[in-house]
């Protein structure tokens, strides 16, 4: 299979080909028609199966293929919440290199730093945010976030997630978030309580099994 086979626009095609990747891996195969078809997710997928660009990609083309010309009142559209800064900054390069020929604006907040520099960037309109739960609460609190205009959400590393306390975080983030927005959710393993919350925030899923 190949890519010009998933349904992407040409200005995503040309960020992939210029990348250098031969086809899509199993789980892009599988995610990338689903999200695009605008369905809840839940995936099992570990880091280095290219589970980054299995969401990243289709998010992209939703938001470019309706993108709002006017541009006025620019809010967050597509939220991704990653457990660590790492992860995070990882997202956003991704989202960085596949976007690039697309005018769509993407940012990363995190802890353990300073945030007068988040807080500028997120002045200037986001369309993409990826963000540690803590300094996304901390940084919507302070009024420099507004989640009403989200309609991707994805949880990545869920497991990771919950292993490091940020359960009612996430389930925060989830009410803050327009009930009928599209929720992914990724983890490298499927414990009995990443398959709660994935009960309590996903609306009819497809499965994926990497
Ligand atoms: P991830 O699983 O998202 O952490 O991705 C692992 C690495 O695989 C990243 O460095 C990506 O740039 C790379 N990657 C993603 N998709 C592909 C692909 N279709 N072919 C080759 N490499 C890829």
């Amino acid at each position: 299979m190949h890519f010009t086979e998933l349904a992407l626009n040409k200005p995503i095609l040309k960020a992939i080909f210029e990348k250098n990747y031969d086809s899509p891996t199993e789980v892009q195969k599988q995610a990338i028609p689903l999200v695009l078809d605008k369905k809840d997710l839940i995936a099992s997928a570990q880091t280095g199966t290219g589970k980054t660009a299995a969401f990243a990609l289709p998010i992209l083309q939703l938001l470019f293929h309706q993108q709002d010309a006017t541009k006025k009142n620019k809010r967050i559209r597509a939220l991704i919440v990653s457990p660590t800064r790492e992860l995070a900054v990882q997202i956003e390069a991704e989202f960085k290199a596949y976007g690039k020929y697309t005018n769509l604006k993407t940012a990363v907040v995190f802890g353990g730093t300073s945030i007068e520099p988040q807080k500028d960037i997120l002045k200037k309109g986001v369309d993409i945010l990826i963000a540690t739960p803590g300094r996304l609460l901390d940084l919507r609190k302070q009024e420099f976030i507004n989640l009403d205009k989200v309609e991707i959400l994805v949880l990545d590393e869920a497991d990771l997630m919950l292993d490091m306390g940020f359960i009612d975080d996430v389930l925060k983030i989830d009410r803050m978030c327009p009930e009928d927005k599209q929720t992914l959710l990724f983890s490298a393993t499927m414990p009995i309580k990443v398959i709660q919350l994935a009960k309590s925030i996903l609306t009819d899923p497809e499965r994926i099994e990497i």
